[in-house]
Parts: C-alpha cells; sequence; structure tokens
C-alpha cells in the first residue's frame, strides 16, 4: 500500500482514492503508478499511526517539498490531513503543499479553514472559468453549488496561507484566458499544466494530478 511516493525531488502523500468529483480529465484512469509508486490505488486507507510509521521510513535526501496528493482528494480525510500534516512538521523543515479541489467546506462544513494556514502553501484546481463548465469537466457530486464554494474557498483560504490555481491545457485556450481573468481579478496566481492522458510511472515532467 503506497502512502508515499517520490517523483523528483517531492515526496507525495496519498491518503484516500475517495474524490467529490469524477473529473474528465483525472489520470487516475490512465494507470495505476506514479514516481516510484507501483500503485496508488489503496486497499484500505491507512490510519494516523501506519502514516506517521510509512512517512519515518522515508529517505528525505534531496526532497525539496512534501505534496498531499494522490489518487483521490486529499480532504476527503481532513482531519487525517491536519493530524499528517502537523506530524511531518513536528518533524522536518519541508515546505508543505496541500493539492484539493477545494470542496471540503461541502464535505465538512464545520471545518474551520484557518488550520489550512499550516500549509506552506495551497493549490486549488480552478478548472474552468465557469459554473457549466466546471459542472461538465469535474462532474462533481455535489453539484451546482460547487463552482461558487471552490471560489469562496480560494478566497478564504489566501487570508491564512499561498494560493494558487491551476488548470490543465485541455481545456482549450478561450477557457484558460478566462481562467486567467478570474485568477488575476481575486489575485492568485494561475498555473496551466500539461495534461497527461496515460500516465506511466516513467513520466518525466510536470504535475502528474490535481485534487
Ligand atoms: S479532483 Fe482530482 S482526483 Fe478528483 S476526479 Fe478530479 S482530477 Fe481526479
Amino acid at each position: 500500500m503506497t502512502v508515499f511516493y517520490n517523483l523528483h525531488d517531492k515526496l507525495y502523500v496519498n491518503l484516500t482514492n475517495l474524490c467529490s468529483c469524477d473529473c474528465v480529465f483525472c489520470i487516475r484512469g490512465g494507470g495505476d503508478g506514479v514516481g516510484d509508486a507501483e500503485s496508488l490505488w489503496l486497499t484500505r486507507e491507512p490510519g494516523v499511526a501506519e502514516i506517521r510509521a510509512a512517512f519515518d521510513s522515508r529517505d528525505l535526501s534531496g526532497i525539496a517539498e512534501v505534496i498531499f496528493c494522490g489518487y483521490g482528494e486529499p480532504m476527503e480525510r481532513a482531519d487525517t490531513v491536519m493530524q499528517t500534516c502537523e506530524y511531518i512538521k513536528s518533524k522536518c523543515l519541508l515546505p508543505i503543499r496541500l493539492n484539493t479541489n477545494g470542496l471540503v467546506k461541502l464535505l465538512f462544513p464545520c471545518f474551520d479553514l484557518s488550520r489550512l494556514s499550516i500549509f506552506d502553501s495551497v493549490s486549488i484546481s480552478l478548472n474552468a472559468a465557469d459554473e457549466a463548465e466546471y459542472l461538465r469537466v469535474t462532474r462533481p457530486r455535489f453539484g451546482a453549488p460547487s463552482y461558487a464554494v471552490m471560489c469562496e474557498f480560494a478566497q478564504e483560504v489566501m487570508k491564512y496561507t499561498a494560493v494558487s490555481f491551476t488548470v490543465v491545457d485541455v481545456i482549450g485556450k478561450e477557457q484558460i484566458e478566462k481562467c486567467r481573468e478570474i485568477a488575476r481579478s481575486m489575485g492568485v496566481p494561475l498555473r496551466v499544466r500539461n495534461y497527461i492522458g496515460n500516465l506511466t510511472k516513467n513520466y518525466v515532467e510536470g504535475e502528474h494530478y490535481e485534487g
């Protein structure tokens, strides 16, 4: 069971396969493994003690950043994410990033977003420039409110840590330009990622996933 895996100089944390979205470009359908992981499919979700032990067994030499991001949306396990982040912070000085779809408030309405201040950065999948397109490409199980909730999440979390948006290039130039406008109007940097359709563990460029 792969909880941590390396890709380049990043250490990724894979805590769940659950996700409230079903993105048309989700790489989970393109392969099982990423980086040095044979498979990111979890037979069960690891507990906190297991996660800590798995982290303690990793060699951190050459690692520049820890990123919560795997074959699922990390914040499906919000409390475990927080506990794991706190543990890693207690063990090393590496910067830690959360990659998320920004829908935690729909999963856990009482979740206090100020808790995310423990992260050095939060990367949010913007994915589309309007609600209709967002629904089309991410197919969130929470439906129409999702886009507005994701944007509100970004604006709120900006109060506590560095936030950026991402889009994948397959959404097309027009959508990307509109996304740039939205990101600019909100004062959030936008990163355009290369789409990775048929992911293999030999993939060497770009980021493989946004949750
Ligand atoms: S949010 Fe991420 S994990 Fe979830 S379906 Fe979309 S790309 Fe896949």
